[in-house]
């Protein structure tokens, strides 16, 4: 299939929800997330008042509430609504020989050099003129200088610790760099306490580290990061035809419960010489940043290898029995895996607006009722009259409803609507001079900033339309 023709399908499988053509991001949109998530609370840089650590981050309170409604999100999506697949969670440490074993120690790589000049580190493969062949006419990044470069070197990817008291050889332990190898290591405990016929799949979030030569731009390449991966165990022959089934439904579950925008969307092919070692096939899920097209999700036909091997270097069985057909086989996997912070940058970029309001500047997170940190923002319109007595009531009332909501009485209404559009809130509650009389309320909507009047009575089941839609 040729890179032309599954873009267009990507189009076609992502749906036309949302009619207008999404425009190009603004370079400059990375600052302007990167200072909006500090000043908001989304994401701070790791140990800040150390300095910083490289390419580390913290997610703040609203920061950790969306994360976690993305995560929950792909969970209901993966495991929730599926019977046929199965959630775990491993740990982070596993047995070294896992990672000998998967090829990681040997060949989790990535070409280094470096600029004699001025000693920044590189990826070889990311340097178009060393790419080329040519590492005389490439020009350093940083300093400018041209054909100043070592030789590449592969540099290792694992990051290394020691377990026990001792610390040498015999006491490596490594940090994991993604989280499949847990699940394959699993696959026999699962599928049985599970029982679960194949095909059937395994979900897992957690965390991985990779030491990355060259992360950057904000969450997107970092150190320690989130995936949020499925391994779906398939029978041989099978495996194209799962493929091409997840391919789709990893689409549609980006535009339809995420609501990303098609038109930013596109699958990335990966040509014979790009494939990783363990796949037969390979397609990204790119999102079109600010920097450009890049990856944040991928498909992969991972074949038997991972399982196969684990069972030559471990000695015991990972293959399955099919009763019907009386045939034993290790299965092929189809993966998918994104990274739980990579889709949070998508997320934001993709929901952050400017936009005049009234001859208003405002900037506007319209991120989707089921993502947003803060359901709705609960004002009394000033702070006297007992007014905030009844706003009060009525957030700890929607909180017993299980609604995350915030209460806020500082600021004048306006600058409390702007504060509660850059988090992305889609409905700030008013109470005012009214509500004391019948005991209604104003309803604003984020994205119209229209109002209506509502029965404080009626809130939870106006919110719950919110989400439901
Ligand atoms: P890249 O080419 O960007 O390094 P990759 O092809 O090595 O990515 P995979 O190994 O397929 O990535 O990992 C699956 C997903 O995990 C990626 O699509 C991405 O969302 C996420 N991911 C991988 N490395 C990082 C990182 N350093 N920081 C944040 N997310 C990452």
């Amino acid at each position: 299939m040729t890179d032309q023709s599954e873009t267009e399908q990507a189009t076609a499988a992502a749906g036309t929800d949302r009619p207008e053509e999404a425009p190009d991001h603004p370079p400059e949109l990375m600052d302007k997330l990167r200072s909006l998530s500090k000043q908001r609370g989304f994401i701070f840089q790791s140990s800040e008042i150390y300095g910083g650590i490289g390419s580390v981050y913290d997610y703040g309170p609203l920061g950790v509430e969306l994360k976690q409604n993305i995560r929950s999100a792909w969970w209901e999506a993966m495991v929730h609504q599926r019977p046929d697949i199965e959630g775990l969670d491993a740990g982070i440490l596993m047995n070294p020989r896992v990672w000998e074993t998967s090829g990681h120690v040997e060949g989790f790589t990535d070409p280094l050099v470096e600029c004699r000049n001025c000693h920044r580190r590189f990826r070889a493969d990311e340097l178009d003129e060393i790419e080329a062949g040519r590492p005389e006419e490439q020009q350093c990044p940083v300093c400018g200088v041209t054909g100043e470069f070592t030789e590449p070197r592969q540099f290792n990817l694992l990051f290394k610790t020691f377990m026990g008291a001792v610390e040498d050889e015999s006491s490596v332990a490594y940090l994991r760099p993604e989280t499949a190898q847990g699940i394959y290591v699993n696959f026999r405990n699962v599928q049985e306490t599970g029982r679960q016929k194949i095909p059937f799949g395994i979900a897992q979030v957690g965390k991985a580290f990779r030491n990355e030569i060259t992360p950057g731009n904000f969450i997107f390449r970092t150190r320690e990061f989130e995936q949020m991966e499925m391994q779906y165990f398939v029978e041989p022959g099978t495996d194209e035809e799962w493929f091409e089934t997840w391919r789709e439904a990893r689409m549609e579950w980006l535009t339809d419960s995420l609501g990303i925008r098609a038109d930013r969307l596109r699958f990335e092919p990966h040509g014979p010489d790009e494939l990783p070692h363990y796949a037969k096939r390979a397609v990204d899920i790119q999102y079109r940043f600010p920097f450009g097209w890049a990856e944040f999700e991928g498909i992969h036909n991972r074949t038997d290898y991972d399982l196969s091997r684990h069972q030559e270097e471990s000695g015991k069985k990972l293959s399955y029995y099919d009763q019907k057909e009386e045939r034993r086989y290790v299965p092929y996997v189809v993966e998918t895996s994104t990274g739980l912070d990579r889709t949070f940058l998508v997320v934001l970029a993709d929901a952050y607006e400017e936009e005049e309001i009234d001859g208003d500047e405002r900037t506007v997170l319209r991120l989707s009722p089921e993502l947003a940190p803060v359901t709705a923002a609960v004002f009394p319109l000033v702070n006297k009259e007992g007014m905030p007595e009844v706003s009060e009531r009525i957030t700890e009332d929607l909180r017993e409803q299980g609604f995350n909501v915030s209460h806020d009485d500082s600021g004048s209404i306006g600058r409390r609507y702007r504060r509660q559009d850059e988090a992305g809130t889609p409905f700030c509650i008013t109470v005012d001079g009214q509500t004391l009389d019948d005991d209604t309320v104003t309803v604003r909507d984020r994205d119209t900033t229209e109002q209506d009047r509502v029965a404080a009575a009626r809130l939870g089941e106006y919110l719950d339309d919110a989400l439901d839609g």
